[in-house]
């Protein structure tokens, strides 16, 4: 049996699937989410508005992407904060390692930042002999299992509490069997008091960096970053190079749209805007691209890079929601994850973009309108194109344009399997066949449509 590592998205989804209980749960907790993201916008007679102003707020940003960047770079500066460039993931933990290694730091704390996993920063300095602890409480779960996110908003919802009362048995010291939230909640608040109080350096994500100002905002709900940030000597501010907004007064924009699209929450419990460090602290701003710059170039592509990261788009996939995060092998899993994800490895990630039903549920729900539905759709074609689909799905669809290229060849090819069907059924209904194992496969008609049209015709005459 091959590893998860080389398994596709249809082979994790059936591993998934095999516990049918979760994947009934996870598919009611996320559909939840998306109703109560439903209420929420509807609530808002100026929702469709705000979306579009957002949209082209994060055009405008695409299109000037380098002068707004200068101009958040040079006001930070002014600001007293420290600015770094990094190509790509390798550069990124590289400039991480050397800022806590200069300071004899080997332990840090680290609030929810999809970039860092995306990086595989804990890994990179895991490796070096560094502890990092995530400080988001789903984020730190799934860390003490041992597992990547399965969603950038609810990094864990593919666990059940009871599940989640083991690991803290066994890492935490909580009572063997408690599953109650509150007490669970209340057992990581103390083992992250300490660790809070003890980490010299703390890492965060960024949700908005402002050009007009330098400053940036992460929001989270438990105020781990805050906590982290304001706590640490360095606070390190990992951000991806599209989280741009030109202005302050766009913030409301966002703000209004992200977690109303998220959790049907109104505002973030904490929506913090760091803008200088504290006397005799530090703080240094990371800007990342590792393949952003080749998404911006791909015309088709580039509107991804509006992503504000709510997740709606994943709470609606009917996809994502019965084959959970994992089965995506990427640290942004669901529907914007597998346009990201191919630009980064078009081979290692082919199998992303077909894992849709092409519904448009997807860009329906998406706060700055993205085309989610369109580029995995365009996506396929680039994909085909390039010749990284699987051999026999190559071969079978070779066969298929080969035989519908010719009427002869495809009432011939009608005949044999209609032919099939009725004598030799399990030369199709058996466990090679894919489609079989979840569906009840037709009765063979007698005839074909175009012999039964024919046969209309002269009965008519
Ligand atoms: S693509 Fe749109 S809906 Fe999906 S996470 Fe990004 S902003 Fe949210």
């Amino acid at each position: 049996m091959s590893s998860t590592a080389t398994k596709d998205h249809a082979e994790l989804a059936a591993i998934f699937n095999r516990d049918e209980p979760r994947v009934d749960w996870h598919d009611e907790t996320l559909w939840w989410v998306r109703a109560k993201r439903d209420i929420a916008a509807h609530k808002l007679p100026e929702w469709e508005l705000l979306r579009e102003t957002a949209s082209q707020i994060k055009n405008n940003v695409l299109s000037n992407l380098s002068t707004y960047l200068e101009q958040f770079e040079a006001n930070a500066i002014k600001n007293g904060v420290t600015v770094h460039w990094a190509a790509d993931a390798e550069e990124h933990n590289q400039i991480v390692h050397k800022l806590l290694s200069e300071r004899g730091i080997n332990r840090m704390v680290k609030s929810k930042s999809m970039l860092t996993e995306e990086c595989h920063l804990n890994e990179f300095l895991a490796q070096r002999g560094f502890d990092v602890i995530d400080s988001d409480l789903g984020e730190r779960i799934v860390q003490l299992a041992g597992e990547p996110p399965s969603h950038i908003v609810l990094p864990c919802i593919h666990k059940k509490k009871e599940e989640i009362g083991d690991i803290f048995h066994e890492h935490l010291g909580s009572a063997k069997g408690e599953s109650d939230p509150k007490i669970l909640t209340e057992t990581a608040r103390q083992h992250l008091r300490e660790v809070f109080l003890t980490r010299r350096a703390a890492l965060t994500g960024v949700n908005f960096a402002i050009a007009e100002t330098g400053e940036f905002v992460i929001c989270t709900n438990e105020g781990n970053a805050d906590m982290g940030a304001h706590l640490a000597e360095i606070h390190i501010a990992s951000m991806g190079m599209e989280k741009i907004i030109p202005e302050r007064k766009h913030l409301g924009v966002f703000l209004r749209l992200l977690t109303r699209s998220a959790t049907g929450q109104p505002i973030t419990t904490y929506s913090s805007h760091f803008a200088k460090p504290q006397d005799g602290k530090e703080i240094h701003i990371v800007i990342v691209d590792n393949g952003r710059s080749i998404q911006l170039g791909r015309e088709d592509f580039r509107n991804s890079l509006k992503c504000i990261r709510c997740g709606a788009c994943m709470n609606t996939c009917p996809v994502y929601r019965k084959s959970g995060g994992h089965s995506y092998h990427t640290a942004v899993a669901g529907p914007i994850g597998s346009i990201l994800a191919p630009n980064l490895d078009m081979k290692k990630y082919a199998d992303l973009p077909f894992a849709s039903t092409l519904c448009g549920s997807c860009s329906n729900v998406c706060p700055v309108k993205i085309d989610i539905h369109d580029q995995l759709y365009k996506w396929r074609q680039v994909i085909v194109k390039a010749g990284y689909t699987p051999t026999a799905k190559t071969i079978a669809m070779k066969g298929m344009a080969f035989t519908l290229a010719s009427p002869t060849l495809y009432r011939a090819a009608g005949k044999m399997g209609r032919l099939t069907f009725k004598y030799a059924p399990f030369a199709v209904n058996n466990g090679a066949n894919p489609w079989y194992k979840h569906r009840e496969m037709p009765k063979a008609p007698e005839q074909s449509f175009g012999e039964w049209y024919a046969k209309r015709k002269e009965q008519k005459k």
